[in-house]
């Protein structure tokens, strides 16, 4: 596409003025880029980002790029770990970094945020009103609201107790890809029932609307306590996973692992001694203190009743914010260290043990790569399995990264497929476009095909995330 850059920047100017437009190279390079291990390529590279600063200048911006058919990616943060984060074809980057503005309205139980602010800032802000968000990636410093419930994760959080951030939105403001602004949901706390807009919205990865505005739920922020038990092996971890699901012990809010090397690296990163087999870190939650003591104490037991090699319940918080942030840091460790390539399997309950024995063999015996290790930490709990091919080098071509990183997605992709799971956390398109094509047919693809085109009948936004570019 021939893009005249000078009257760009003016016609771009002139819809929200000149100090919310860039077009240097410095920036357009810094959001042609994500968390993805292989360098930027020329059509990734926008002609230009704008940051706007409310619905209405969102709505101009997408009117004119329906005039001109320049397509529109939406940035959060870019941290998506499937490649949604970086434009697929030259566009405007529609970056929500400056629409942050947050009102609670206890009386009403709900609480209104922009897109833009990151859900750490989130976090604490509903913290004043004794309010729990419930959405916990690893990332939530950086990452932002917006694009947390455009892929609708609640990331760390087990579904069964803490759901999905999407049940918990009670309406949102929306700017459709023509640029119509839509107000869809409601203001009551109870959520509308029926066919509804916010249901297929959340969770539509920047297909089909742009989101400007959240409405959410006020939670009261519940009583927790939390548990960690240590396991000769990650298999045992999974063991009582199942045995949890299977005998219907009330799930916990959080039940997170790491496996034999991940806690090693992770317990030394913290200064903790390592332990010499698998950690699990679970944290039970209720909405009164005693209730909570009780539920600790039964989840205690129905651990120490499932093999591990030692079990507490962690009381010292100094204690449990080091053992929590083990968690962080293994990932730290691999993400710094070398060159990570990750896999979301999020399969049938009864088989999360095949699936990771399977996983595991996976990644230790790839076609693209020999001599990677393997390690595996996440929400499984949830249930999540992220195993991690890791190779202790950043020195690879973007080649090799780059077939390793798909080889990993489209073979532990089939173990979602052979084990009727789905993920449950980074979205289904950009890398996922293949998975989603084969998990449900082509018949459902093409629907989706047809659905984006009613949205979006010039395909102005994040263009080439369903067709799976990258
Ligand atoms: C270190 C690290 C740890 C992570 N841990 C987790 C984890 O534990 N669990 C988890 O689920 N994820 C995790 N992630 C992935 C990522 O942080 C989340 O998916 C996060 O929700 C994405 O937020 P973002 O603001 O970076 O969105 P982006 O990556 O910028 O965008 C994600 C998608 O949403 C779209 N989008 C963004 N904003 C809007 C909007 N306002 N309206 C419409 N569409 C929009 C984008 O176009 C894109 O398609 C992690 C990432 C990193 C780097």
């Amino acid at each position: 596409m021939n893009i005249n850059l000078k009257k760009l920047t003016k016609d771009l100017a002139g819809i929200i003025g000149g100090e919310q437009v860039y077009t240097d190279r410095p920036t357009a390079m810094a959001y042609a880029k994500d968390t993805m291990p292989w360098d930027v390529e020329s059509h990734n590279i926008p002609y230009a980002v704008v940051r706007p600063v409310n619905s209405r200048e969102i709505s101009r911006i997408l009117q004119y790029a329906n005039k001109y058919n320049i397509p529109v990616h939406i940035h959060g943060s870019g941290t998506s770990l499937v490649g949604l984060g970086r434009p697929k074809v030259n566009c405007i980057v529609l970056d929500t970094a400056k629409m942050q503005k947050f009102q609670a309205f206890p009386e009403r139980g709900y609480f209104e945020v922009e897109p833009g602010m990151h859900i750490g800032k989130l976090r604490k802000k509903l913290t004043a009103f004794n309010a729990l968000l419930p959405v916990f990636p690893g990332s939530e410093l950086i990452a932002t609201i917006g694009g947390s419930i455009s892929v609708n994760t609640s990331a760390h959080a087990v579904d069964a107790t803490i759901c999905k951030p999407g049940d918990y939105v009670l309406g949102m403001e929306v700017v459709l890809p023509t640029g119509e602004i839509l107000n869809i949901g409601t203001e009551s706390t109870r959520k509308p029932a029926g066919i509804e807009a916010t249901k297929f919205l959340v969770g539509s990865e920047g297909l089909l609307c742009v989101i400007s505005k959240i409405r959410m739920r006020l939670i009261p922020l519940p009583f927790t306590r939390n548990i960690v038990a240590y396991y000769k092996q990650s298999e045992d971890i999974i063991d009582t996973v199942m045995a949890m699901y299977k005998k219907g012990v009330p799930t916990p809010m959080f039940f997170e692992y790491l496996d034999e090397k991940a806690s090693k690296v992770g317990f030394e990163a913290v200064g903790l001694s390592p332990p010499s087999g698998a950690v699990a870190m679970i944290t039970v939650s209720s909405s009164t203190d005693t209730g909570c003591e009780a539920k600790a104490d039964i989840f205690l037991d129905f651990i120490k009743n499932n093999n591990p090699v030692e079990a507490e319940i962690v009381t010292n918080q100094k204690k449990w914010d080091k053992i929590w942030s083990s968690r962080a840091e293994a990932g730290n460790y691999v993400y710094r260290l070398g060159s990570t390539f990750g896999s979301e399997i999020t399969v049938r309950v009864d088989k999360l043990k095949d699936a990771f024995i399977e996983a595991k063999n996976i990644i230790l015996n790839l076609d693209s790569y020999k001599g990677n290790e393997f390690y595996s930490f996440g929400h499984i709990g949830a249930p999540t399995i992220h195993a991690y091919a890791f190779i202790p080098s950043k020195d690879l071509t973007d080649d090799v990264k780059k077939a390793v990183t798909m080889e990993v997605r489209r073979r532990t992709e089939a173990l979602n497929i052979k084990y009727g799971g789905c993920g449950g956390e980074w979205g289904l398109t950009a890398q996922r476009a293949s998975f989603l094509k084969e998990k449900y047919g082509q018949n459902y693809y093409d629907f989706l095909v047809s659905l984006k085109k009613t949205f979006d009948p010039n395909d102005i936004l994040n263009r080439g995330n369903l067709e799976g570019l990258i």
